[in-house]
């Protein structure tokens, strides 16, 4: 960890604290970005905060294009280099009735206050050249250790604040940290009130918890405190699937596909071949797989649970789950129809490939085998399931093969509408059904994909 005095600022933020400063006022950078700088990280935005209030703010950057729609909570925004940079009064919330939003905020003269309304120690931390670090309630050791702890009485700041409880997750998820057990257990007791906040803050902090490096073991370790989120989880957990395919219970196994996907690398292939919202899409489908197990749980005569059916309630469930999180469309496009077909056994031919590249289109083709990956490797690791991951990685070569120079499409075919007119097709309807049915007879493999053959085809169907 770097010493604390030297956190490395950006000029525009420099310049920014400088003025504020020579104006008479305290300014400090604070918050993640003093979090992300002293664990080395690039920080993802640089948040300032001053004894200047609002008005004073406004004044003192006059010269420069400003926005003022968080005037009212000491928020202004300067505009500098294309980029907006918030600046805040040092701030006290007044009491939160709504368990969400604070009913009032009070402008407060000293930093240590405005660090005391902040969720966690190691988010409660301000810096600059002249202080140095401003850390009152031990963020910089929270950090060496690794531990998540709430600024001050627990129970009472997640009462305030219910998203604080997904955020503990989420940052634990991000950071690779701990919750110390007491925020932990504070976090618990308060996730029902997580069903009052908007569902996009929801979708937003599961979104990010999912894409942190810890994610799989934060899955494991806190089930129940998501469950706030998304009650499904609930019958997960505990919810035995003995048998030689498994060794873990629904949610573990699901915690740890979802977390396979960075250990294993399977969105990479996604991200090489341009699919940008694929690794997005990859972790949704995987934390929503299995949720359709435990309704759909039987046990055989073997004395084995079965799932019949699980794939397609779980797409039901991971469409209802997105819509009610308010997801992007594309998300709720992409991630239930994986779900409901993850199960279901890969192609055996190349007719069938053929045809699933046809009716799904590669992109989905390759997210599916990912999320099989992912889901195989939260298996037992024994020699049946090894069989079925080396199944998988085969089909997968001969799937890009097929993708790559197979024909499934008509834009591949190696005759178009005009040769089917020229064949002597009327126009209409007819050349549509002719190069179909010519495109079916080629992925069949009964007709090559060659313009002789298939112009002598049309020809056919010209007389028929
Ligand atoms: P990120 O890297 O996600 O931006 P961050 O720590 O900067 O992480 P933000 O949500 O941008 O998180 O918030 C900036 C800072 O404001 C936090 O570090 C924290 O000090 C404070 N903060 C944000 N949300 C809350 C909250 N709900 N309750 C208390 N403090 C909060
Ligand atoms: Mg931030």
């Amino acid at each position: 960890m770097p010493g604390h005095r030297e956190l490395t600022l950006p000029p525009v933020v420099q310049r920014l604290l400088h003025t504020l400063q020579q104006a008479g006022y305290e300014a400090y950078v604070v918050g993640g970005c003093v979090r992300d700088s002293l664990m080395g990280r690039v920080p993802n935005d640089w948040d300032i905060c001053t004894s200047a209030l609002p008005d004073q703010l406004e004044q003192l950057f006059g010269g420069y294009p400003l926005l003022l729609n968080g005037k009212r909570h000491g928020t202004v925004a300067v505009v500098l280099e294309g980029h907006s940079w918030e600046i805040t009064t040092f701030r006290q919330d007044g009491a939160y009735t709504d368990g969400r939003h604070p009913d009032s905020v009070r402008f407060v003269p000293d930093v240590c206050a405005d660090l005391a309304r902040r969720d966690f120690t190691v988010n409660a931390m301000a810096w600059s050249p002249d202080a140095g670090l401003i850390d009152p309630f031990g963020g910089r050791r929270d950090l060496a250790a690794g531990l998540l702890r709430c600024v001050g009485d627990p129970g009472a700041r997640f009462a305030e604040d219910a998203l604080r409880v997904l955020r503990a997750a989420r940052f634990a998820a991000q950071l690779d940290f701990a919750l110390d057990p007491a925020t932990a257990a504070a976090a618990l007791c308060c996730r029902d009130s997580v069903a009052r906040i908007a569902p996009e803050r929801l979708y937003t902090e599961l979104d990010k918890l999912l894409a942190g490096p810890a994610a799989g073991r934060v899955l494991a370790e806190h089930g129940p405190l998501l469950a706030g989120a998304l009650p499904e989880i609930l019958p997960c957990i505990g919810c035995g699937q003995p048998g030689r395919w498994h060794c873990y219970d629904v949610w573990t196994h699901t915690a740890v596909a979802v977390g396979s996907i960075r250990a294993g690398g399977f969105d990479e292939p996604l991200r090489a071949h341009g699919d940008h919202s694929g690794p997005r899409v990859l972790r949704w489908a995987a934390l929503l797989h299995d949720l359709g197990k435990p309704v759909c749980r039987t046990v055989g005569p073997d004395g084995a649970a079965h799932f019949p059916g699980h794939n397609q309630r779980g797409g039901q469930m991971a469409r209802a789950i997105l819509q009610r999180l308010r997801a992007p469309a594309y998300l709720i496009e992409g991630a239930p129809a994986l779900v409901a077909m993850h199960d279901a056994p890969l192609p055996g031919s190349t007719p069938e490939t053929l045809r699933l590249l046809h009716r799904r289109g590669p992109q989905f083709v390759r997210r599916l085998c990912q999320l099989k990956r992912a889901d195989l490797a939260a298996h037992a690791q024994n020699e049946a399931v090894a069989a079925r991951t080396a199944e998988v990685q085969r089909f997968l070569v001969q799937m890009e093969r097929l993708a790559a120079g197979g024909c499934y499409r008509l834009s591949t075919l190696a005759v178009n509408g005009a040769d089917a007119l020229a064949a002597g097709l009327r126009p209409g309807p007819a050349v549509g059904q002719a190069l179909n049915a010519l495109l079916q007879a080629v992925m069949d493999g009964t007709l090559p994909n060659d313009r002789d053959a298939l112009l002598g085809a049309l020809r056919e169907k010209r007389l028929s």
